[in-house]
């Protein structure tokens, strides 16, 4: 790892203006499970780190209001995924993040530096041997055409396929949440689904907020839909790893199980969080039963672009997103 700077300011100004003075380059660190992780394959070589864990701004996680639920982006994954309220009203939520990492990891890491890991893509992270646009901007893609068995299915392009690899953003995109974000130039609210980019010709560019803002708040609105939902992740172990397929759905049932609200994402498969506008006005009006809970999955996975190794993964996507109909039906409020 090479020499970096550190500051541990008090309170979001100090943060803001250490960001400032650092310049251009600099990364926030909040658990640093990730951070310092990449600094140490040399992916990320900031000249210093702004430490945001101090900070009251960033802090508490509230579910009792009446019109949206509201995380600190520096509240710990474990907290949050334990909050009764949430386990029990947006289980989607909760699931998402305690099947995410490990319970160390979680015990450490933030729900805010939760939606802004990179990709796990073994070329990005395997060093400069390999040809990777993210990392090397023009110097090729090794996946495409090589070992892209993990590699996106949605949202790829002829520079890029890395797979967006965390899950809460997954399930954050399903409930329309929204981010409070403070920077130098004030203070501004980003939708999720603005957050983050798909990698066009520009795979470098992974999403929308600028090097110097701070997230400090997740706010996701209130709905009837958080009680019947659930995150599903399929993976090649049963803990601690990546998914291969997940999907987070939430439905309300209206007389003899027709759907009436629903909401679906997938992660794992997509080049960042992938909500189905298409798969939720499939079901809308209909029967929730497995017939039209696969015809989501498909309709959710129509668009995919399999590559050599992972054709596979969209029969699997599609019975993840059936799989997760049917757990979130059964927990729908009726
Ligand atoms: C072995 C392993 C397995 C994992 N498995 C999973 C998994 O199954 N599912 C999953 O979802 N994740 C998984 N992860 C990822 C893990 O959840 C993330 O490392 C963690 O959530 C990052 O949070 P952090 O607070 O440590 O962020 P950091 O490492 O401190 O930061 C991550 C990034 O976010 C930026 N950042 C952090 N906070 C803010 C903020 N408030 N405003 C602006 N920028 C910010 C940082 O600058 C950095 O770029 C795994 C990680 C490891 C190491
Ligand atoms: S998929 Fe993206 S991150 Fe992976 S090697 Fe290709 S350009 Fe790099």
């Amino acid at each position: 790892m090479r020499p970096f700077g550190y500051a541990a300011p008090a309170t979001l100004d100090e943060a803001l203006r250490a960001l400032s003075e650092s310049g251009p380059g600099t990364k926030v660190l909040a658990g640093g499970t990730t951070l310092y992780d990449l600094m140490k394959l040399d992916v990320e070589t900031p000249p210093a780190v702004v430490d945001i864990r101090a900070l009251p701004e960033l802090a508490g996680i509230d579910t009792a209001g009446s019109s949206e639920l509201s995380f600190g982006a520096g509240a710990l994954m474990a907290d949050v995924a334990a909050d009764p309220v949430l386990r029990r009203d947006y289980p989607a939520l909760a699931e998402s993040l305690a099947k995410a990492a490990s319970q160390q990891l979680r015990n450490m890491a933030t729900v805010g530096g939760n939606l802004l890991q990179r990709t796990r893509c073994p070329y990005f992270r395997g060093g400069l041997a390999f040809p990777c646009n993210k990392r090397r901007p023009g110097s090729g893609c090794a996946a495409i055409g090589g070992l892209d068995r993990g590699h996106a299915l949605l949202g790829g392009s002829d520079a890029c396929i890395a797979t967006y690899p965390g899950d809460w953003a997954v399930a954050l995109i399903a409930f329309d949440a929204a981010l409070d974000v403070a920077g130098p130039r004030g203070r501004r609210t980003l939708p999720l689904a603005d957050l983050h980019v798909e990698p066009g010709d520009r795979p470098e560019r992974e999403h929308t907020l600028a090097w110097d803002e701070i997230v400090t708040r997740i706010r996701v609105p209130v709905t009837a839909a958080g009680r019947g939902s659930t995150f599903h992740k399929v993976r090649d172990r049963a803990s601690y790893a990546f998914a291969l397929a997940s999907a987070a759905v939430a439905v309300t049932l209206g007389e003899g199980g027709a759907v009436e609200e629903c909401r679906i994402a997938v992660g794992g498969v997509a080049t960042r969080p992938w909500r189905c506008h298409s798969a939720e006005r499939e079901l809308v009006g209909a029967v929730l039963d497995r017939r039209s809970a696969r015809r989501a999955g498909e309709s959710a996975f129509a668009g995919a672009r399999p590559g050599r190794h992972n054709a596979f993964r969209v029969e699997l996507g599609i019975r993840t997103v059936a799989e997760a109909l049917r757990i979130a039906g059964e927990r729908a409020v009726r």
